[in-house]
């Protein structure tokens, strides 16, 4: 090959990632050890699924099988596509919805490689709201080491950002700085909903703090917005049993909280499902970053990946 078509190609390859750098985090890429089976409501079609989570080869990822098709939808940003109120993965004319919650535990928890099967319908089942069932199976079910075809095992790498990074939209934003520690922070503010209010939380991120301050952290609402969203063909499974709701009149409708600032921790356990779309080939989709997100949301996650994979 003449050396300019080399050179071209190592360009080629830079401007394919210019955002991070790839290192190893002296770990293995593991899978589950064990099945792992959840029952439970879609929180937007409202569909009875079932999920069941099964050990994967090394260097195959994160990835969907729904019952319906057959077809695989790899859990990476290139098939995540803008919905309402949660992450949905398209690829092959398939479609699985609110897929956030599973990611971010699977992602902290370490679950590099997975298949995630889906019954009865295209959304994974929504649970308590929260990430702490998916923790619990996954806990019990134990992991180990992923291994190739030929039983080899591989490396895990993480990616580290070369410089900020940032995307904003009005007075929303997420910027997220280089550090050699995971570390995130999110605000939120809620004017016009006095019970929320404005809330800020900040934490390193490791399976433990996650487990403990993020996992149980459970969605939330606004009760005025209610029959707007129920009206659009959202929320259909949504209820008191898998989500707290707020009111701007009368505060919050079903408590206690588990968190005097559940919500704000929630938009971080959010923030790690979206981010983990970052992962392939059962490496980490986190960077190793101090991440700062305000008022953001699914959207943003996404597209902040989105420009960090440099497709955007
Ligand atoms: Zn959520």
């Amino acid at each position: 090959m003449h050396l300019s078509r080399i050179a071209g190609g190592c360009r080629a390859l830079q401007r394919s990632s210019p955002h991070i750098s790839w290192k190893p985090t002296g770990k293995r890429q593991q899978t589950i050890a064990a099945e792992v089976r959840r029952s439970g409501i879609g929180l937007h079609s409202g569909a009875a699924t079932t999920a069941r989570l099964l050990p994967a080869m090394a260097g195959e990822g994160r990835y969907f099988v729904l019952s319906l098709g057959r077809s695989r939808i790899p859990a990476t940003i290139e098939h995540a596509v803008n919905s309402p109120l949660c992450t949905t993965l398209c690829y092959g004319g398939a479609m699985v919805r609110t897929v956030e919650h599973l990611l971010s535990a699977l992602e902290v928890c370490g679950v590099d490689n997975c298949r995630i099967e889906i019954e009865g319908g295209e959304e994974v089942p929504f649970l308590d709201g929260s990430a702490k069932h998916w923790v619990e199976a996954i806990v019990h079910a134990g992991m180990c080491e992923a291994t190739d075809f030929n039983g080899n095992t591989n490396e895990k790498m993480a990616p580290f950002l070369y410089g900020p990074q940032y995307v904003c939209r009005g007075d929303s934003f997420i910027i997220a700085f280089p550090s050699s520690k995971l570390y995130i922070t999110y605000g939120i503010n809620f004017p016009k909903v006095p019970a929320i209010g404005c809330q800020w939380f900040s934490c390193s991120m490791d399976p433990d703090t996650y487990s403990k301050e993020i996992a149980s952290s459970r969605s939330f609402c606004i009760y005025e917005e209610i029959q707007h969203m129920h009206d659009a063909g959202l929320i259909q499974g949504g209820s008191i049993e898998n989500a707290l709701v707020c009111s701007a009149v009368s505060g919050w409708l079903n408590p206690p909280l588990r968190f005097n600032n559940e919500p704000c921790r929630h938009k971080i356990l959010d923030l790690i499902g979206d981010f983990s779309l970052f992962a392939r080939n059962g490496h980490q989709g986190l960077p190793f970053s101090h991440i700062i997100a305000y008022k953001a949301g699914h959207s943003m996650h996404v597209d902040f990946v989105r420009r960090l994979a440099n497709i955007w």
